[in-house]
């Protein structure tokens, strides 16, 4: 930081090195490199700093701030509901307003065999929950042996100790000696890493066919389900071939095994649709949601469970032993209506499919001409860039020379949030992004790619 910095930011950056441990990072590093960088405030699209820089918002947030910053209705729910009643729990028999008709309006926006849902305050939460789920579904139709649910490699499915299982990445499992048992891995459906030589319908029907031989592997009477997400998104924005899911829907009908879409990213208009189950086709049993859900204004995950799985739990009897002290806050779930309503009657899910969707998809992947640029896709408004030394083999630079960091703090140097997966760069913006919002973000990543270029170049 240079010596003009305004008094309050060194004083917060060091109070913030002194005291704070933040997630997924590391603080030597981050102390080296002058310190973390402070949020302040933000309104529409963009975020401020504490230095007074103004910066695009590329990934709105942790892919939740769908509705931008700054919406007052959100906020006034929240006022009104800490006013009426702050806090009570759906323990024993209880209940409250926001949380009843958050119920009725998530069964009336998800798919129409919907009609319960688990509340939670994040997504890890949504899918520990449907570990739990899974498995007392499984025991109650008297099969208890049918508890192994698979997954894939380098999912996200969040941090506590169920999600970091269910995630396939190698970092956080080596790091935390996981998985817990009882949770396996497939590979993915990444094309660009995985599957260059083969057509997109191949390569799709290869990887799906995965879960059926690991299935046959581990036994069909032993496996109770398969989760994942319907794009990976901390993963790097992997869209897999229109191929794949149709295959995968084939095999967990065929073997009998529950189908989980964690669409903690994709639900809410991420793709074009209520749920980016509707954009593949998936008819899953379980949804896993949270982020978009609340635009990120307050925390609130859930767990959205199929009339095939809700009506062996509830008509089974016995207690679901399970439970959040938060699980249906009320003023989160009071956010949670009051965004979801903005989204339907402002019609955000079908301006992202008609309008922003389209054109974003045609001014990204103009970045596919880079002369480092690999690959450019998207769907949706979720995007991501392969950063390569060479496009036609797709070699990638050595590792030590960090292109994707590098890329990444250009970016926002220059007022742009991307994120960087490796060297693979990824934006999920806010979903009321317009036209010139999307121009901005395009043009600021292009002139950071020359940027990036040149200094790899110097390095
Ligand atoms: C972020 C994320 C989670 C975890 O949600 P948290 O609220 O961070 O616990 C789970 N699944 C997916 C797909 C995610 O992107």
């Amino acid at each position: 930081m240079s010596a003009a910095s305004p008094p309050g930011t060194r004083q917060w950056q060091s109070s913030d090195q002194r005291h704070h441990l933040h997630p997924f990072t590391d603080h030597k590093a981050m102390a080296e490199q002058g310190g973390s960088r402070i949020i302040t405030r933000a309104e529409g699209v963009y975020i401020y700093d504490s230095e007074g820089n103004k910066i695009l918002d590329g990934m709105a947030g942790l892919w939740c701030v769908n509705l931008g910053y700054g919406r007052q209705e959100l906020v006034d729910a929240a006022a009104a509901q800490m006013q009426e009643l702050p806090y009570y729990n759906n323990f024993f028999q209880c209940t409250h307003p926001p949380a009843i008709e958050l119920s009725k309006l998530l069964s009336e926006l998800s798919p129409g065999n919907f009609n319960q849902v688990f509340f939670t305050g994040s997504g890890s939460e949504a899918n520990d929950t449907q570990v739990r789920l899974i498995r007392h579904y499984w025991a109650l139709l008297g099969r208890p042996d049918k508890m192994t649910i698979i997954a894939r490699k380098n999912a996200y499915h969040g941090s506590t100790i169920a999600g970091a299982s269910l995630s396939g990445m190698s970092a956080m499992h080596e790091q935390m000696r996981l998985p817990v048992p009882g949770i396996v891995h497939i590979e993915q459906p990444y094309q660009f890493a995985l599957g260059a030589d083969m057509s997109p319908a191949q390569f799709g029907l290869q990887q799906a066919r995965l879960l059926e031989e690991k299935i046959l592997e581990i036994g069909v009477d032993t496996v109770a389900a398969f989760i994942a997400e319907p794009v990976q998104g901390a993963g790097g924005v992997i869209i897999p071939p229109d191929s794949y899911w149709p295959e995968i829907q084939r095999i967990c009908d065929e073997y009998n095994i529950l189908l989980v879409a964690d669409e903690v990213i994709t639900a809410f208009g991420r793709l074009g649709e209520w749920f980016g189950s509707s954009h593949f086709g998936i008819r899953p049993d379980l949804i896993s949601i949270a982020k978009g859900v609340t635009s990120g204004y307050l925390p609130l995950g859930g767990a959205l469970v199929s009339d095939r799985v809700g009506e062996v739990i509830i008509n089974k009897g016995g207690e679901f032993a399970h439970g959040f002290t938060y699980s249906g806050h009320p003023a989160a779930c009071a956010v949670a209506l009051a965004s979801l309503r903005i989204m339907r009657d402002e019609h955000i899910v079908e301006r992202v499919r008609e309008r922003t969707a389209p054109y974003f998809k045609q001014r990204w992947a103009t970045l596919a001409e880079h002369p480092i640029v690999g690959e450019a896709r998207s769907l949706g408004l979720m995007a991501a860039i392969e950063i390569v030394k060479d496009k036609s083999t797709r070699e990638r630079f050595h590792k030590d020379q960090a292109a994707g960091s590098r890329c990444r703090d250009f970016c926002v140097d220059n007022g742009l949030i991307m994120r960087a997966v490796g060297d693979t760069m990824i934006v999920s913006p806010p979903l009321v992004v317009e036209e010139r919002h999307v121009d901005e973000l395009v043009d600021i990543a292009w002139r950071c790619l020359d940027l990036t270029a040149e200094s790899l170049e110097a390095s």
